[in-house]
């Protein structure tokens, strides 16, 4: 008899999205007039800048020529463009970092979610509220939580971000052994200062820990005092592992690039406490389990590195956080708290009511959509999150329409 992996059935079906539509159908339907603006997906809406569609297109040329064609590529990516990461994304910021210590992969939304796959079943996690919900999930799926009892999964430490602490969770009171972190953080849009950062790293130097750090969201950081690799900081590099995307930073969410860092000297333990390199490991279970990325893809990606290619993703980040910078002054003159919106593309408002409700009531009132916090965990009730992944005009009609329906 076949049986399941019976943690699938801990699993809470995610009605967000679909709620989401849902509700937007039934409102067309109810007023096909209405042009609903979409403020509410983590999606970019700019194509791919011109540099990288140059370098996609050179590279399919050469895939249909016998003599320049590729078949297979090292799992972890080609070294032209783990030699640009390198030097570009972590060299550059004095972050020591070695292009055999990063492994090309199709998305970090893969990688945060197979990484826990390498560690034992009973680590203790820690993940904070509200959270980017693949942690969680994945997380369940391998048996490392109870079950799912009043808003929560059973035995894992949820690290509260709220606004008494700014969105930036203190450490846990009990012993932890994997920690997700997030900065600039989807979905509350808040940063970590480097010292905050550090008191983490010390952490989990003196308890053993790891730290998993996904700063996918970091092409978004405009102040420089941010960290925007958690191994810009002192003794990092025994303690955590980093995910990195195209994504949002060059508009790959349909073409699909990332990358994770692993660096040498970070370590975990077997039971009997002796040392073992996580590198090691997860070179393992990446050269078993992924085929690499396309040449293409790869060809595409290393082009956001080339000037042309810094300076129009520059510009595309840079459009999206004018969009954001419109969305706080609204909300300003509103007389909303909010945080985020500064060096990043959500903008997380307190919506005094329900989370729903506020939703239900911007969809009537302004026919504008965004997304209910509370389908990010428990502390996002009462929260709302507006995405700044939109075209200027629109996102300017959608303030237009706040101002008009809130004030
Ligand atoms: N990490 C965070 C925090 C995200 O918000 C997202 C996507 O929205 C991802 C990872 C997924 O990135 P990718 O498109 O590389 O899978």
């Amino acid at each position: 008899m076949i049986t399941i992996n019976e943690h699938y059935l801990k699993l809470q079906a995610s009605y967000l999205f679909s709620d989401i539509a849902r509700r937007v159908t039934a409102f067309q339907k109810e007023k096909p007039t209405v042009d609903v603006i979409k403020l509410g997906i983590g999606d970019v809406t700019m194509g791919l800048c011109p540099a990288i569609v140059t370098a996609f297109q050179a590279a399919v040329v050469e895939m249909g020529n016998d003599a320049t064609f590729r078949g297979y590529g090292p799992e972890q990516g080609y070294p032209f463009l783990r030699e640009a990461i390198a030097a570009n994304d972590f060299h550059s910021r004095g972050a020591e970092v070695g292009v055999d210590e990063i492994f090309v992969s199709d998305g970090a939304k893969c990688d945060t979610g197979n990484i826990q796959e390498i560690f034992s079943g009973d680590s203790r996690i820690a993940i904070t509220d509200p959270v980017y919900p693949v942690y969680l999930d994945t997380n369940v799926m391998a048996g490392r939580t109870g079950d799912f009892v009043d808003g929560r999964y059973q035995g894992v430490v949820y690290l509260e971000s709220t606004r008494e602490n700014g969105y930036v969770p203190a450490l846990p009171r009990e012993k932890v052994d994997l920690i997700y972190l997030c900065f600039p953080n989807n979905p509350t849009g808040s940063t970590i200062s480097k010292a905050e950062l550090q008191t983490w790293v010390d952490y989990a130097r003196e308890n053993r820990a790891l730290i998993l750090f996904d700063a996918a969201y970091e092409a978004f950081l405009r102040d420089p005092s941010l960290p925007k690799s958690i191994f810009e900081l002192p003794g990092a590099r025994e303690v955590a592992i980093e995910f990195r995307s195209f994504s949002k930073s060059a508009g790959f969410t349909g073409v699909r690039c990332a990358y994770t860092v692993v660096p040498k000297e970070c370590t975990a333990y077997d039971q009997a406490g002796n040392r073992h390199s996580v590198h090691a490991l997860w070179h393992r279970r990446h050269s078993t389990k992924f085929n690499g990325v396309s040449y293409p893809v790869q060809r595409a990606a290393e082009a956001v590195y080339s000037a042309e290619g810094k300076s129009q993703t520059k510009a595309q980040i840079d459009s999206y956080l004018a969009n954001a910078e419109l969305i706080c002054t609204t909300l300003d003159q509103l007389g909303y708290s909010y945080t985020g919106g500064k060096n990043a593309p959500y903008v997380w408002i307190e919506a005094k009511m329900d989370s729903w409700q506020f939703f239900d009531m911007l969809l009537n009132q302004a026919g504008v959509v965004c997304t209910p916090g509370a389908g990010f965990g428990k502390c996002g009730q009462g929260y709302i999150r507006l995405s700044a992944f939109n075209s200027h005009d629109r996102v300017a009609e959608a303030m237009a329409r706040l101002k008009k329906s809130l004030s």
